[in-house]
């Protein structure tokens, strides 16, 4: 009797296992781009605290490397839209007027005042609804401390926040003689985050640094950044119309374990901008055994096609249904995703 109760009890709970495997509940993933980047200069540390505070499960550190060879975390591989550079640095820029990462050291990148992102030909804010340039000094970090930072409110809060990091441009960074990957995959790993479950991931939207990383013994999650243009240093738009192929999403799923096209990639507006059509993409990505995630949700700054922040989230979580989402309001989203029940 007793077995036969151990036996119904085993039963019961293997039962209830399968049960709740097969309905593979749907739980997003939200990265804060560029931190909490809607409300705080984005890539200050403040921008990473507040994004932690708000509950997503990844903040996103682009990186770049300056000329004496440390990592440090911005957007641009040019310091003039971001930051004071031109007042501080005059006669500094490049033949283009371009003010480059590569040319400054980390001190003199130290000593810049980062503010909200502008154009540096009219000085006005790209986002003028946003954090308005009050005196305020806020520095650029370097991706070392970005990682102390959340490894360390992981151990004061409790939590279990993750990185993701994209390595900017490594073709332009090799030019000038910077191995970027290498640097970053060296930095990550004395984090501790190049293990397979590791709370990491690595981007990129250079199809031939996502290779090398393999090369390099990046063991953890890669992801494949997908985009219309290609990148803005090199002509490779037509890498990235093969990356949306059939045949090129089969050999990105090679070394990527996520595919993360724009978001107007997935609703591809139509011709005259009223509305969208959804792609096949996404799908034939999870065909080929990768995680589907996007970028870049903005309340400020919608995808072409839609007229509302609502039904961005509607079609991202309810009809996409994306793994992962980049957002620089990720309190939004995941606010929508609570009443929603998907979080
Ligand atoms: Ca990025």
């Amino acid at each position: 009797m007793k077995h036969l109760f151990a036996f119904c009890a085993l039963s019961f709970v293997l039962l209830g296992s399968s049960l709740a495997l097969g309905a593979e509940a749907y739980h997003p993933q939200i990265a804060a781009h560029r931190g909490a980047s809607g409300y705080i200069p984005e890539h200050t540390l403040p921008a990473k605290a507040m994004a932690y505070a708000m509950g997503v499960d990844y903040v996103e550190q682009d990186v770049v490397m300056t000329k004496d060879g440390k990592l440090v975390v911005m957007h641009d591989i040019y310091l003039d839209t971001t930051t004071d550079v031109a007042k501080k640095f005059p006669g500094r820029q490049r033949a283009d007027g371009r003010y480059y990462v590569s040319d400054f050291t980390f001190d003199e990148i130290r000593s810049l005042r980062v503010t909200e992102r502008f154009n540096p030909k009219t000085g006005k804010a790209v986002y003028p609804g946003r954090f308005p340039d009050a005196p305020i000094a806020y520095q650029v970090p370097s991706l070392e401390e970005e990682f102390y930072q959340v490894q360390s409110l992981n151990k004061s809060t409790g939590g279990n926040t993750s990185v993701y990091v994209e390595v900017k441009q490594p073709d332009f960074f090799m030019e000038q003689g910077l191995d970027i990957l290498k640097g970053v995959i060296d930095t990550m790993t004395k984090f501790g985050y190049n293990e397979k479950d590791s709370k990491a991931i690595l981007q990129t939207f250079d199809y031939e640094s996502l290779l090398r990383a393999r090369e390099l013994g990046w063991k953890g999650e890669l992801c494949m950044l997908v985009t219309a243009s290609g990148q803005s240093t090199k002509n490779d738009k037509e890498r990235h119309a093969w990356l949306r192929t059939p045949e090129g999403i089969k050999e990105v799923s090679r070394y990527a374990t996520i595919y993360a096209p724009n978001f107007n990639l997935l609703a591809v507006p139509t011709a005259d901008g009223s509305g969208y059509t959804l792609s096949n993409i996404g799908e034939l990505a999870r065909q080929n055994g990768m995680k589907l995630h996007s970028w870049t949700l903005r309340k400020d700054d919608l995808p072409k096609g839609f007229k509302n922040f609502d039904e961005v989230l509607d079609v991202s979580f309810k009809q996409l249904k994306v793994d992962g989402m980049f957002s620089d309001f990720p309190d939004l989203v995941i606010a929508y995703l609570k009443e929603n029940k998907l979080r």
